[in-house]
């Protein structure tokens, strides 16, 4: 069997620019997995870059709260961004909860078919709260934080995700290789 990194030597210069959309409860996993995969495929030479939820909501979109409009909006602009970054060939690493499946299809319809790519990062709800690597879930349930997904605010499971994570069951390294995988052969 071939290693991912001689695929990669044969592939990578036709491979395309894609946004590789993570979405999924806070604690699931995208962070780590988009930036572990970052790190990948900077060693393969793949230019990519990583747009981070938390990053993004100090800066372009610090305007905005987590009501159903401002997340709508939320992902408008990170939609918008993606698609700069995928058009000037960068693989466009996106780790959002976007919690509403309406909103991931806007961004899907402005990016031509087959650029954006699904990844859901599941985990159960139980599990994250168990990680709550930030402490928010325990601010959630004494009701010092509103509107958090998956406990006071709706999480729309993606309904045909291209690419399905369960990262209660499989550890970072699997979920990296399945995406680099994904990418070499799309
Ligand atoms: P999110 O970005 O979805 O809010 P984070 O990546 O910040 O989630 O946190 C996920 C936590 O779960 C990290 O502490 C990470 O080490 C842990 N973890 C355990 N197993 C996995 C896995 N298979 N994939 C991703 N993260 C995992």
């Amino acid at each position: 069997m071939t290693s991912i990194s001689e695929e990669t030597e044969s592939i990578s210069r036709q491979a395309k620019a894609v946004v590789f959309w993570f979405t999924g409860l806070s604690g699931a996993g995208k962070s780590t997995i988009s930036e572990a995969v970052s790190v990948e495929m900077s060693k393969l030479g793949i230019q990519n870059y990583v747009l981070d939820g938390d990053k993004i909501r100090r800066g372009l979109c610090s305007d905005l709260g987590f009501s159903h409009d401002d997340r709508t909006e939320n992902i408008r602009r990170i939609g918008e961004v993606a698609k700069l970054l995928c058009d000037a060939g960068v693989v466009t690493l996106v780790a959002f909860i976007s919690p509403y499946m309406a909103d991931r299809d806007n961004v899907r319809g402005i990016l031509d078919k087959g650029k954006f790519v699904e990844i859901f990062v599941d985990c159960p709800l139980e599990v994250c709260e168990q990680r709550d690597v930030k402490g928010l879930y325990q601010k959630a349930r004494k009701g010092e934080i509103a509107n958090f997904t998956g406990i006071s605010d709706p999480y729309e499971v993606p309904a045909n995700p291209e690419i399905h994570l369960r990262t209660d069951q499989s550890d970072v390294s699997d979920c990296v290789k399945k995406i680099i995988k994904y990418y070499l052969h799309q």
